[in-house]
This record gives C-alpha cells, sequence and structure tokens, in this order.
C-alpha cells in the first residue's frame, strides 16, 4: 500500500508528514472524549496524508476503532490492523456483503433497504454481523429517516433485526459553528432517538463537535480533520498541532522589469523591478489553482529565507511564482527549498486563500512529493 517514494532531487518537492503531531493530536482528542471512546476517521487514505502509517501510528496511540468510506479502503486498513473495528461510512452496496465479511468490517447502514439485505446475508450465513444503523437528524445525505427509526427499534427490541446493531451514530452538518441553531436541533432530535435504542452505543461527534463537548458526546466520536491538524473550530485558535509540512524546490530565480506581468493569463502586473522565485509545485500537486494571485487578490504566501513573501500570478500545473523582491540581495540561490505549509502557515490558511477548507487542501495533496514520515 506504501508507495515507493520518489527521491528527493526527483520530486518538486517535500511532503513531511509528523506521526508524533497525530500521536498527540489523538491524546488531546481523547482527553476530550473523557469517558467516551475516541475513534478514528482515516477515509481518503488519511486525508490524504498516507492510511496505513498514520493508522499505524492512531493504532499505537490508542485508537482501536476507526471509519473509512469505503470497503476498498477497508481492505488496505484491514492488512495494516489485524484487530481494529473498521467502519465503512458510505454503506453497503448492493451485492456487497461478502466482501465486508470477508474484510471483516462493518458497514454503517443509512436506508432500510442496506439493512434488510445486510440481515439477509447475515442469516443465510448464519453471522452475527455487526453493523451500524444510520440516522439523518437533519443532514440529508445518508441515514435513516426519522419515521424509519420506529420500526426498526421495535425490530430490535423483538429479536427480529437479522444482524448485531453496533452503534448508532447520525452527522451533524454546522458543527463547526457551534451557535449555529442546527447542532441543537440534530443533538435533540439524536437524544430522542438513540432513547430507541437502549444498549446500543451511540455516537454523533467529529472534530468540532468532540471539541465543542458536553451534551455531543455519547458513547463514540468520530474525529478527523483534527486528527490531521485542521482546526476544528474555525472562530477560536487551532489547539491542534500542525502535521503537514510541504516545501516545494526553487528551480529559477528571475528579475522583471517594472510594469511587466507573470503567469498565464497576465492576470497580475509587477509595479517595480522584480524579484521572482518560480518554484517545482503546481495544481497537479494539488496545490489549488485558486490560491494563486492576480491584480485584484492576494493568493497564498510561501516562506522564504525565514520571511512570508506573496505568490504572484497564476498556479500552473507544474510551477508557481513567488515574489521575493523584499527579501535581502543573495538571501535566496536555486535549489532552495520555500515552504508552502509550515512555518506559521497552516493548512486553514492555504484554505482560505484559495477560497476552500483544510479538508480539501490536504486531501489534494498531490503524489509527486518526496514524502518523509517523521516517527
Ligand atoms: C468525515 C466524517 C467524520 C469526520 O469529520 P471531521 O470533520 O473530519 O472530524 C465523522 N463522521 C462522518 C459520518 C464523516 O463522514
Amino acid at each position: 500500500m506504501t508507495m515507493p517514494a520518489i527521491p528527493e532531487p526527483q520530486a518538486g518537492g517535500l511532503l513531511r508528514i509528523d506521526l508524533a503531531a497525530i500521536a498527540s493530536n489523538y491524546a488531546l482528542l481523547r482527553k476530550k472524549t473523557g469517558a467516551a471512546e475516541c475513534a478514528a476517521v482515516v477515509k481518503a487514505d488519511a486525508y490524504g496524508l498516507g492510511a496505513e502509517l498514520v493508522a499505524k501510528a492512531l493504532w499505537d496511540a490508542g485508537a482501536r476503532t476507526f471509519f473509512v468510506a469505503l470497503p476498498y479502503e477497508a481492505r488496505n486498513l484491514r492488512a495494516a490492523l489485524p484487530d481494529a473495528v473498521i467502519y465503512v461510512l458510505s454503506g453497503l452496496a448492493p451485492g456487497a456483503g461478502p466482501t465486508f465479511w470477508d474484510i471483516n468490517a462493518r458497514p454503517v447502514l443509512g436506508s432500510v433497504a442496506e439493512m434488510e439485505e445486510w440481515a439477509a446475508f447475515c442469516q443465510s450465513n448464519n453471522l452475527d454481523g455487526d453493523a451500524a444503523i444510520h440516522v439523518d437528524t437533519g443532514m440529508n445525505r445518508l441515514g435513516l429517516e426519522l419515521s424509519e427509526t420506529g420500526p426498526v427499534a421495535d425490530r430490535i427490541s423483538t429479536g427480529r433485526l437479522g444482524f448485531k446493531p453496533a452503534l448508532v451514530m447520525s452527522h451533524l452538518a454546522c458543527a463547526d459553528e457551534p451557535d449555529h441553531p442546527l447542532n441543537k436541533r440534530q443533538l435533540d432530535v439524536f437524544t430522542a432517538i438513540r432513547k430507541l435504542f437502549p444498549g446500543v452505543p451511540a455516537s454523533l461527534a467529529n472534530s468540532s463537535a468532540t471539541l465543542t463537548g458536553g451534551d455531543y458526546l455519547f458513547d463514540l466520536c468520530r474525529p478527523g480533520i483534527a486528527l490531521y491538524g485542521g482546526n476544528p473550530l474555525p472562530a477560536s485558535a487551532n489547539p491542534m498541532q500542525p502535521v503537514v509540512r510541504l516545501q516545494a524546490r526553487i528551480v529559477q530565480i528571475r528579475t522583471t522589469k517594472a510594469g511587466e506581468t507573470v503567469g498565464y493569463g497576465a492576470t497580475q502586473t509587477l509595479h517595480r523591478q522584480s524579484l521572482l522565485a518560480i518554484l517545482s509545485i503546481g495544481y497537479a500537486d494539488g496545490l489549488l489553482r485558486a490560491a494563486g494571485s492576480s491584480d485584484k487578490a492576494n493568493g497564498t504566501n510561501a516562506v522564504i529565507s525565514g520571511r512570508r513573501c506573496p505568490f504572484a500570478g497564476r498556479i500552473s500545473m507544474d510551477l508557481c511564482a513567488v515574489d521575493i523582491t523584499d527579501l535581502p540581495a543573495g538571501a535566496v540561490k536555486r535549489g532552495d527549498y520555500a515552504t508552502i505549509i509550515g512555518d506559521g502557515i497552516g493548512i486553514d490558511d492555504v484554505a482560505r486563500a484559495a477560497g476552500t477548507i483544510g479538508y480539501e487542501i490536504l486531501t489534494s495533496l498531490g503524489s509527486r512529493y518526496t514524502r518523509i514520515y517523521t516517527p
């Protein structure tokens, strides 16, 4: 599952993933969850950081329950963690029962049709069939409708469900805005519903709701982004440690005359004689094109020689430009590295410049870097 590392001189940049920071973020979340279990969400290749090594680090930090999106992610995770409990959030595709059994993964069942298919599969194979039941409390994405929960609860209490309900869960739509009224509405609905499932552990909280704490914790929390250093509550200071450090090589330093433009579309005019550092990183590496600069909007920054320098012009597929005019003469040379994420620039800062969220910055990180995992 781990890709062979690209040797440094052959790559355009270095991507460092700090496994110790992930472990300490897990420890902080675990402190917040108190008596509830702190699971770990490692879908989408652990938000782009490499599920195998990340999940092993989380297991060593004490995590025992993991969530992925798809069965193939569960299969890879099972190879890394033979004893973990693994839930698959996207549920049971038609005919996928044997796959789940083979992997020893638990589907998160989000409709009556999925529940009936899982029950039939488990009964014909004489399996307990541990699974989660997902209830929609206001997100309108996955999960049983409220009117469907009563009949399901009846089947459980009369022993006719046909599989073992190991978890009842729902998902919040606005957890990163703790004052949003939908949070309380979803909490109230979920609190009422879980009473229909006595003895079944309940789970509502993602990272944001885990940090909000209190009534949102229930029996099990499901943090993802906070493990990877994203700020779960953007209105407050980020309590999580940064995990990712991304650096790109300076492949050329060039001087422009005052009044010239830089990059595709000539979207940014340099009003003074300028010095540009050209970096071997672009949108094909997940440095989103929307994070570029123009005359109308500042893009993201890079830290070069200890100073923050602004991007100049559009981000190309493999390259981008940074304005280093204000650096002391001779401060940088061809072959030096510029820091895109790190040195005080967080994933949420890059996200803001690109008009998106830290989740998309992480899951977009490309495959052309020299990846270095620090233990
Ligand atoms: C992705 C996901 C999570 C984790 O959310 P974060 O905001 O990354 O903490 C939890 N639960 C469900 C259902 C998810 O899809």
